[in-house]
């Protein structure tokens, strides 16, 4: 999606992945290595003038190797925080971003003492590695601290508070060399198994006070790491405050709206944020709403008969997988919801 972006306005792209025949493969010429394949990434870094990334595992090691030779963006530090749970906490809280009540655990008295000290029900999170909710157990009794930790591989973890949220929402923003930002609204997500599978644009029901604490929280990210780029922030809404959840340095999920939903995409915005060139308008064509498709497919010429933007990502389908996404555009709340309707009756067809 970022090549496609790309092409456009006359950029060329190279992709490494570790995996055979990678989906990017079919937009750009790809590199097979591993990501700390110090000689391939030489090879692959040679001739470029920037280099992105738009997967979080990248070790920050290896984008550092790369850094000493060709500019990358976002930074390999803000990379590196947003690999650990609980380094990326504690920069929330360094920057005023309200966060869930949270505790380092490293060992099964941490565990105990922070559940004591946090008093209610909790999560157990490892500190790297999860996404999509893997790694993760939920800890309601005394006696579910007895294996939690080793449940989680005895790996190092962080203790939070459930928030008792009323909603989750993310908002998407860009920066350039210079400092401009664009700030895409706020969106509503909605997950089921730890993937999300609706999120809808601008989320329903936002307050100016809202979009305005999204935007500091984003802001104040953005400015401590200098950053260009595309980043998106996962929150939840309790009370009218949002809690950062956590952050991605990358073009997120819950934008991917933005190709047929907004003015400029936030591939579009990433690539011109990477670049230092002029940001483009982020701002919200209507109503749009993005169905993630897990797992199964539905039936494309019923999905083009039915108005919906389909975007297959050409992955085997398996369980679990995000195969691709469908988007929807309508001049009104309500013509947006019965178009979601209508995409997620085709969507079930397709699994049943
Ligand atoms: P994560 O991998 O941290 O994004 O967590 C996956 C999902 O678990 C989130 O989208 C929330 O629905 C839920 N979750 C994670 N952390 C918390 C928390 N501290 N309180 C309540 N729900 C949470």
């Amino acid at each position: 999606m970022l090549a496609l972006a790309g092409y456009p306005m006359g950029l060329q792209f190279r992709v490494l992945d570790p995996g055979v025949d990678p989906p990017a493969g079919e937009m750009a010429p790809a590199v097979t290595a591993q990501f700390d394949d110090l000689m391939a990434l030489d090879a692959f870094m040679d001739g470029c003038d920037v280099v992105t990334f738009e997967f979080e595992q990248v070790p920050a090691d290896s984008a550092r190797h790369i850094a000493r030779h060709v500019p990358v963006h976002p930074s390999p530090d803000i990379l590196e925080v947003a690999q650990d749970r609980l380094a990326e906490k504690d920069l929330f809280a360094s920057l005023d971003i309200p966060t869930a009540r949270f505790a380092r655990v490293d060992d099964h008295r941490m565990l105990t003492d922070a559940v004591a000290t946090i008093g209610g029900p909790s999560i157990l999170k490892t500190r790297g590695g999860g996404y999509d909710g893997k790694g993760q157990v939920r800890i309601a009794t005394e006696s579910d601290t007895v294996h939690a930790w080793e449940d989680l591989g005895a790996a190092p973890c962080i203790l939070e508070e459930v928030v008792d949220f009323e909603r989750e929402l993310s908002i998407i923003a860009a920066r350039t060399e210079g400092g401009d930002i664009a700030f895409y609204p706020p969106v509503e997500n909605h997950h089921r198994d730890g993937l999300l599978r609706l999120s809808i644009a601008p989320a329903p029901d936002l307050t100016q006070d809202l979009v305005d604490q999204a935007e500091h929280h984003a802001r104040a990210i953005l400015e401590r790491y200098d950053y260009q780029g595309i980043l998106a922030i996962e929150l939840f809404e309790k009370n009218g405050v949002l809690f950062g959840n956590e952050f991605a340095p990358r073009v997120h999920n819950s934008g991917h709206w933005t190709i047929e939903g907004a003015e400029t995409s936030q591939f579009e915005n990433h690539l011109r944020g990477v670049l230092g060139l002029p940001l483009g308008d982020p701002s919200a064509r209507g109503y749009a709403a993005m169905v993630n498709l897990i797992g199964t497919l539905p039936d494309t010429t019923e999905v083009l008969a039915a108005g919906g933007h389909l975007h297959l990502y050409g992955k085997e389908p398996r369980p679990g997988r995000k195969l691709g996404h469908i988007t929807v555009r309508a001049d009104s709340a309500a013509d947006l919801a019965v178009a979601i309707e209508r995409i997620s009756a085709l969507i079930d067809q397709g699994r049943s």
